[in-house]
């Protein structure tokens, strides 16, 4: 389960975990953090596994927190 980096290759891809229960207003407002990102190439929500797979340059700590953003309604929404 080892991640690859390969330098001058591939894009990189950071998995970021969602958090449970988000609703569709959650997931958009964390696409949009994400996608205001430095170094952002790709987007993609896997909804099934509740994670967002990130392609580009992307300093994970900072895709962290942006995958941590909840809704207006806040962390208790449930769609
Ligand atoms: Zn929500």
């Amino acid at each position: 389960m080892a991640e690859r980096n390969e330098p001058g290759g591939a894009t990189r891809v950071t998995t970021v975990r969602l958090l449970p229960g988000m609703c569709r207003r959650c997931v958009r407002a964390v696409s949009a953090r994400v996608s205001d990102l430095p170094g952002v190439v790709s987007l993609e929500f896997d909804v099934d596994a509740g994670a967002l797979r990130v392609g580009g340059a992307v300093d994970p700590a900072a895709l962290r927190r942006a995958g941590l953003v909840v809704c207006p309604d806040g962390p208790d929404c449930s769609g």
